[in-house]
């Protein structure tokens, strides 16, 4: 039996990995540390929240002394670090956040997980803390380069890669220089339920069901590798029982796509949800151009995100030769559970979309 505190565990990884690690786990005690920002949802935890050995704790992780408390309180032995400002878009327009959250914040944790764990000497053989990272912090690929793997050179090109980057190489050195226990892992892009409109596939769908134009920056062909989210929570479980202590993993889905071809895959697969489905219409007055098989003339090109990286794609060798790590769900089966989650859950996406998210989404596509 162990004991987590997970870090941004009411956003969209975060709240997965909850459900994932409490079902495949369910003797473990989990505590998550959530300042509940716009992109965390309380009620992502739901299905979780009456369960004895699950409690929220609603606060910031750049709050050391509370970081403190939590970790003896619950005796803690396992630190999983999601939270984070996570929208590049974001990142772009207001750089500050990110530099209090991934890289104060980050380092916040770091103090208290060393303070408690191995000056004061709870859970001083058995701690570790885990940090969730992203492959944005190798910059971007040419369309013939090789994948990015471990030994990739950092080369973050954003305000949130660079933030991660930090927070990356603080990690490591906390493991060099004190003893701390860590590892990291850097994903690739994830898609999957409770994942925040703002981001490329949610906003596509929730956008289709509203007939609202479905922007695509610069030419659509900027390149991602795109991983379930629970395949990447089960990757983490890896990383934290089969990983070497003070090393990167990358985990990826080995599923590059262009953006403009996903955004016409979503397109087809929600035609053809409104095709075979007639009470969708009814559900989805708003959806005509789906309901005409036509969601595809919502696409719309606007003008391309400044710095944006042409491609990202993950070398899975380590991963794989070291932990046996593959991602189980495919692209199609997994983009489909997705579809249909935001079908079935549209009192989720509507509140997640309050006031201010509208109003700075509108500002973000003035040309849509
Ligand atoms: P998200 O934006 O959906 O969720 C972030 C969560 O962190 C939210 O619940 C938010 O309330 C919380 N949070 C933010 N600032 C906080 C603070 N100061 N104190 C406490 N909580 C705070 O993000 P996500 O997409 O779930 O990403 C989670 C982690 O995974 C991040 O570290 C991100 O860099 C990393 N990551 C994301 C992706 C992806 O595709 N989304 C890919 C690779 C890595």
């Amino acid at each position: 039996m162990s004991n987590l505190l997970v870090t941004g565990g009411a956003g969209f990884i975060g709240a997965n990995f909850v459900h994932y690690w409490m079902k495949t786990y369910p003797q473990d005690k989990v505590v998550v540390l959530d300042a509940l920002t716009y992109a965390g949802n309380k009620s992502n935890l739901d299905p979780v929240a009456n369960k004895q050995n699950f409690v929220f704790h609603h606060g910031n992780i750049c709050d050391t002394p509370l970081v403190e408390t939590l970790l003896k309180e619950h005796r803690i032995h396992t630190l999983v670090h999601f939270a984070a400002e996570s929208h590049v878009d974001r990142s772009i327009t207001g750089p500050d956040a990110f530099i209090e959250t991934n890289i104060i914040g980050t380092h916040s944790l770091l103090k208290a997980a060393k303070k408690i764990w191995l000056d004061e000497g709870l859970n001083r053989e058995n701690h570790r803390f885990h940090h969730v990272s992203t492959d944005e912090v190798y910059g971007t690929l040419g369309p013939n380069d090789p994948a990015f793997s471990e030994r990739t050179p950092y080369a973050p090109n954003s305000p949130y890669s660079a933030s991660k980057a930090a927070s990356d190489h603080l990690v490591r050195a906390y493991h060099h220089t004190y003893g701390l226990n860590v590892t990291t892992s850097n994903c690739s892009n994830n898609y999957g339920p409770y994942h925040f409109p703002e981001k490329l596939i949610p906003l596509v769908i929730t956008n289709i069901l509203q007939d609202k134009p479905l922007p695509i920056y610069g030419d659509g062909q900027q390149i991602r590798d795109w991983l379930y989210v629970e395949d990447h929570a089960r990757g983490i479980d890896l990383v934290m029982k089969k990983g070497r202590l003070g090393e990167c993993y990358n985990i990826g889905g080995i599923n590059e796509w262009a953006n403009i071809d996903i955004v016409k895959l979503i397109c087809e697969l929600m035609n053809q949800a409104f095709a075979e489905d007639p009470s969708l219409a009814e559900k989805y007055p708003q959806a005509k151009k789906a309901k005409q098989g036509g969601a595809q003339e919502l696409i719309t090109f606007v003008t391309d995100r400044a710095g944006h990286d042409r491609r990202y794609a993950i070398d899975p060798t380590k991963s794989n030769q070291e932990l046996g790590y593959i991602p189980v769900e495919s692209f199609e089966s997994g983009i489909r559970k997705t579809l249909q989650w935001y079908l079935n859950n549209n009192s989720w996406w509507s509140a997640v979309m309050d006031g201010s998210y509208q109003q700075w989404i509108s500002s973000q596509y003035a040309d849509a």
